[in-house]
């Protein structure tokens, strides 16, 4: 990822970002960044690049000129316009959901300001984003804009080491992080919670969870207010546990976001694959929630019948998988008899694609920088996969033809319930028609299906 910047003080953030994690991502090659100098581009005299506002007023603007030289030379490469983004306090408040957003492109420009602000033409011919970091005024824009590039570069697979740290941070869900504790356990004869030395990973997880909420209730109200009303939805969702499964799941892990709720007429939506998530409880209500909320779907996972009758009518769409889901629930891990089971990097990118029967390489990409792709080896050799989907479902397996009846299948099924568990979550899978007799020969394993079937529906 490329993050440029206009700016008229250049050294400011090469200084300020050359430093700790973003400098050495930005040294390792996971992103770079570049500070151009507009007064570099002015036509004036002397170096010149502001003026008198028209009409009077306090202080001085900077001339549209330099600002649209600068823009033209650091874009004239790229294939597509560019997200220009304009630091200003009149702009969207930036936070973390932005970061996330921000985090998927792969050229980023920005722009500051300085003095009283930048001549308004250029910024409506250039930019494409207001932002700002916060409701009070600075003198520049480069504060704002290393505070910008620091959250999005930490998004970033690679300039952070530990994958899933991003998951379990501040704002995920709606939920400000827990307490921490390092060495030593007993300081100034306060102790380190005793669950945290227990070395039981369930009770950690479980613990942290309620203090995240406990913590977010005391200081962030209104974030808890958000928290608390995905939970009211997971817990109606909870009456149909293995239906409902996959939305509930969606909510508690923070994958998706709420587009409307009342009763058991709710939509979800999950960013990364544009995928809808919808139940209603009529055909009246399914036709309003598709005129109102799925105008754009091309994607739609639903329980209801009525659902995928109104998406025909009104869309054209039509059913292209139908699935039964199955949840994993009992506490024990399941045993693993493979034992060469590791998370997948990118060196693995070209075997996934070449043996997942699924065209979109982008989703497997990003299935990999985050983490959620671990593959089966022997001798070394890779031999089979088995992944979470970005809404949350185990699947993505595949074992390679040379290797089928030893076991490894299965062993990859059961490692990726574990490895869901283990993250504190609850692991559920679909399955195909074909398929359903084994998930049931499986019920000892603690894997309990669906009474009812869900539709993928969609225009393929
Ligand atoms: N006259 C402008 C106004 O009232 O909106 C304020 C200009 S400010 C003194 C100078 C520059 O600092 C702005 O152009 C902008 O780039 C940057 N800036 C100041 N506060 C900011 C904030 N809260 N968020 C983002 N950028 C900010």
């Amino acid at each position: 990822m490329n993050f440029h910047v206009m700016t008229l003080f250049p050294e400011m953030i090469e200084n300020g970002l050359g430093e700790s994690i973003i400098g050495r991502a930005a040294k390792a090659g996971y992103i770079s960044y570049r500070a151009v100098n507009m007064r570099d581009y002015t036509v004036e005299k002397h170096g010149k690049v502001d003026d008198y506002p028209y009409g009077g007023g306090a202080g001085m603007l900077i001339q549209p000129q330099p600002v649209y030289d600068c823009y033209q030379d650091i874009t004239k490469d790229m294939k597509t316009k560019p997200r220009t983004i304009y630091l200003t306090p009149q702009g969207k408040r930036f936070d973390q959901k932005m970061a996330k957003e921000f985090a998927k492109e792969e050229e980023l420009v920005f722009l500051c300001g300085h003095y009283e602000g930048i001549d308004e033409r250029v910024l409506e011919e250039i930019v494409t984003d207001y932002v700002s970091i916060g409701d009070y005024v600075l003198t520049g824009g480069e504060l704002p804009v290393m505070v910008m590039i620091d959250a999005i570069a930490r998004l970033v697979p690679g300039v952070l080491n530990n994958e899933t740290s991003a998951e379990t941070e501040s704002f995920h869900n709606d939920l400000l992080e827990y307490p921490q504790y390092t060495r030593p356990p007993v300081w100034r004869e306060k102790e380190v919670p005793q669950v945290l030395l227990s070395g039981n990973h369930q009770n950690i997880v479980k613990w942290r969870l309620e203090q995240s909420v406990k913590r977010t209730e005391v200081r962030r109200p209104d974030l808890y207010a958000k928290y608390q009303k995905k939970q009211s939805i997971v817990k109606r969702l909870s009456k149909k546990k293995r239906l409902y499964i996959h939305m509930m799941e969606l909510l508690s892990r923070g994958l998706g976001e709420v587009l409307y709720e009342r009763g058991m007429d709710i939509v979800l939506f999950e960013p990364e694959s544009e995928l809808y998530m919808v139940c209603a409880e009529s055909l009246e209500s399914a036709k309003y929630l598709v005129d109102k909320y799925l105008n754009s779907a091309g994607l739609v996972l639903t329980t209801s019948e009525v659902v995928v009758q109104a998406l025909e009518e009104k869309k054209g769409m039509h059913i292209c998988h139908k699935v039964w889901q199955y949840v994993y629930t009992l506490k024990e891990p399941l045993p693993v008899k493979h034992k060469d089971i590791r998370r997948l990097t990118m060196e693995h990118f070209a075997y996934v694609t070449e043996h997942y029967d699924m065209d979109d390489e982008e989703y497997v990409r990003n299935r990999i920088e985050k983490g959620q792709m671990f593959g089966a080896f022997v001798e070394d050799r890779l031999v089979g996969f088995v992944g979470v989907h970005a809404e949350g479902s185990c699947g993505l397996l595949y074992v390679d033809e040379s290797c089928r009846g030893m076991g490894i299948g299965q062993s990859l099924e059961n490692y990726i319930i574990n490895y869901v568990k283990s993250l504190g979550f609850t692991p559920y899978g679909q399955v195909k028609e074909g398929n359903v007799a084994s998930i049931k020969l499986q019920e000892k394993n603690g894997l309990y299906m669906a009474e009812e079937p869900l539709y993928w529906v969609g225009y393929e």
